[in-house]
């Protein structure tokens, strides 16, 4: 049989610019998430460790208990962002050039919800992640409950010049699922605001979720299949795994919860893989966690043995990835 390579994040963005391409992850102190807040609900979701709202990945310290929001007036930290945003660049950008040979990057705002907060902040940091050297564009993880028109627009003006992406949870079609999640928004708003994002002509990426609680083999395809319709350009597949300090833990603690078996993750994400259209490129296709945060399941340990298992398994049904 032969064998057809599954399009990958990198290629595509290969293919584009004809070099190598790659994310660099940006964690700003000061930015949280509506679900912890207090705005939508507290607390995150259930498998969230969000113990500390803004880690500190560099030299510029934490702001320590100021959070951004979207009402903010006034952000007196922006200049301190500003430099964090620098700073982290600057250190992770020469370490992909110096070990990977990476020319080009996307700079990547990871964590939190990174388009909540007042307008101009998130302009200030968009526009300065832009003028950085050899940076093509921008991907930026949110909540479709937090994000504006105005933010969207912006977003889809400057789309037209460099390359774009957000990066939206969904996780999971089902409403039950989400409020059991305690995810704080329905599938109605996903659906919403993916179809704005895609209106202003921004490329989207949809994170799902395997394994979520209650779920059988169909809704999590159920899940995929909508979220290809909803005209996702690339996507993230993930096992659901506890770790320690989160409410998951807790339901894990008191038997509510079984972590899904890495045999049936391979099996639906084969499925999920095989239905997608070749053109919505994966960025991710499995997660792992190698420290003591991990509660179960083992097999999300090693992430190199997970690609091993999934790649033997798409190769009998003639993918690689
Ligand atoms: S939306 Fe993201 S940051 Fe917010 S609680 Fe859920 S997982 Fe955590």
């Amino acid at each position: 049989m032969q064998i057809k390579q599954i399009l990958t994040f990198g290629s595509y963005l290969q293919e584009k610019y004809g070099k190598r391409v790659y994310k660099v992850p940006i964690s700003i102190s000061g930015f949280t998430c509506p679900n912890i807040d207090g705005t939508v609900a507290r607390g995150g979701c259930t498998f969230c460790e969000n113990d500390s709202f803004s880690p500190s990945l560099d030299k510029v310290q934490p702001l320590k208990g100021f959070h951004l929001n979207l009402d903010s007036k006034e952000n007196p930290h922006l200049e301190r962002q500003l430099k964090q945003l620098e700073e982290q660049f600057s250190t992770l950008s020469k370490r992909l050039r110096r070990d990977y040979g990476v020319e080009k990057f996307l700079v990547y705002f990871q964590s939190f919800t990174n388009t909540y907060a007042p307008f101009e902040t998130l302009k200030a940091l968009y526009e300065y992640a832009l003028s950085f050297d050899d940076v093509i564009g921008l991907s930026i993880g949110t909540r479709s409950d937090s994000v504006t028109d105005e933010t969207l627009s912006y977003l889809g003006k400057l789309s037209k010049e460099k390359e774009i992406w957000i990066e939206f949870g969904i996780q999971s079609v089902y409403d039950v699922t989400l409020e059991r999640i305690n995810r704080g928004h329905d599938s109605v708003n996903m659906r919403t605001w993916i179809g704005k994002a895609k209106a202003h002509g921004l490329n989207v990426c949809g994170h799902l979720i395997f394994g979520l609680p209650g779920e059988t083999k169909e809704m999590m395809l159920y899940t995929a299949r909508e979220a290809y319709g909803w005209g996702i350009d690339s996507v993230k597949y993930h096992p659901l795994y506890v770790v320690k300090r989160t409410a998951l833990a807790n339901e894990y603690a008191r038997g509510e919860f079984k972590p899904i078996s890495e045999e049936a993750y391979i099996d639906v994400l084969t499925e999920a893989i095989l239905m997608k259209p070749e053109n919505i490129s994966v960025q991710r296709i499995t997660a792992g966690i190698d420290d003591d945060s991990l509660i179960s399941p083992q097999w999300c340990r090693n992430k190199n043995r997970q690609i091993r298992h999934i790649n033997a398994a798409l190769k009998q049904v003639g993918l690689k990835y």
